[in-house]
């Protein structure tokens, strides 16, 4: 049976956002990203773009999200198949959902357009933004994240976004055994950021690499060292019925794992 929503895809409970109505502003059959990271749960990026474009008309997007009833929903949450700040009309989409007072906005980024004016812009109009930060260089930025990047240039981005927002800010920080060894540079890196929330996250869901263990969260939150840290291990799981499940699950990955 074909989905009713082309796309949108939840809700599903995030232990990162609360309970989350997925947009996907690209919503194409391959994921289209301009990061290659080693334990990405939609496999190797096949579509590599730095290129910002629109891929779907705001007015579309804006109607489907219309058709759902959005009373028990925390956020509106960009993310989907691929990078959603190179959805080129992010900000126009942003800018009608407050402007229609359909929900507070949530953007799931893994930062590397950051450095551009007119991408902060666009996310400066979210209530929440989380940002990845897996790596606190060069060399592990590469290994972690994709051979084509340039660390100082994301670092930058993230650092004059940060003092500009007003919303809430939140790092995301995946940790696997390749950065685990990194994880004191990465706190020192994290807290000199000061965001309001640090999310430590470990790749639970199926994909290439192995997540790190309870024990090892629990040593590496340690390095963080204050209350704003948050754990995928320590979340509690709420299920949650998806409009779609099939939607939900290519865009998600299985949303009944946390
Ligand atoms: S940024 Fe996200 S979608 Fe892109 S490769 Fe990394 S994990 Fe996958």
């Amino acid at each position: 049976m074909d989905s009713p929503f082309k796309y949108i895809y939840g809700p599903v409970y995030s232990w990162r956002i609360g309970r989350s109505l997925g947009i996907d502003p690209l919503s194409a059959v391959d994921k289209i990203c301009n990061m290659n990271c080693v334990y990405c749960q939609l496999g190797l990026t096949t579509h590599l773009s730095h290129t910002r474009k629109e891929y779907v008309k705001s007015e579309d997007i804006i109607a489907e999200i219309k058709r759902v009833p959005l009373d028990a929903v925390d956020y509106l949450t960009f993310s989907g198949r691929g990078e959603p700040t190179l959805a080129k009309n992010l900000g126009q989409m942003i800018h009608l959902i407050k402007a229609q007072r359909l929900g507070r906005v949530a953007v799931i980024t893994n930062s590397v357009l950051m450095h551009q004016k007119e991408v902060r812009l666009d996310l400066s109009q979210a209530d929440f933004v989380l940002a990845k930060l897996d790596a606190f260089d060069q060399e592990s930025f590469q290994s972690v994240n994709g051979k084509e990047l340039n660390f100082e240039k994301m670092l930058g981005g993230i650092r004059e976004f940060r003092q500009d927002f007003k919303g809430k800010f939140a790092l995301q920080i995946m940790l696997i055994e390749d950065n685990l060894d990194d994880v004191c540079e990465l706190a020192a890196l994290a807290r000199d950021l000061n965001p309001d929330e640090i999310q430590l996250n470990t790749p639970l869901r199926p994909c290439p690499v192995k997540p790190i263990e309870r024990a090892e969260m629990d040593w590496a939150k340690k390095f963080f060292g204050d209350e704003k840290v948050v754990t995928v291990w320590d979340s509690q799981r709420q299920d949650y019925k998806p409009l779609d499940p099939e939607a939900t699950i290519r865009r998600h990955g299985n949303y009944l794992k946390p």
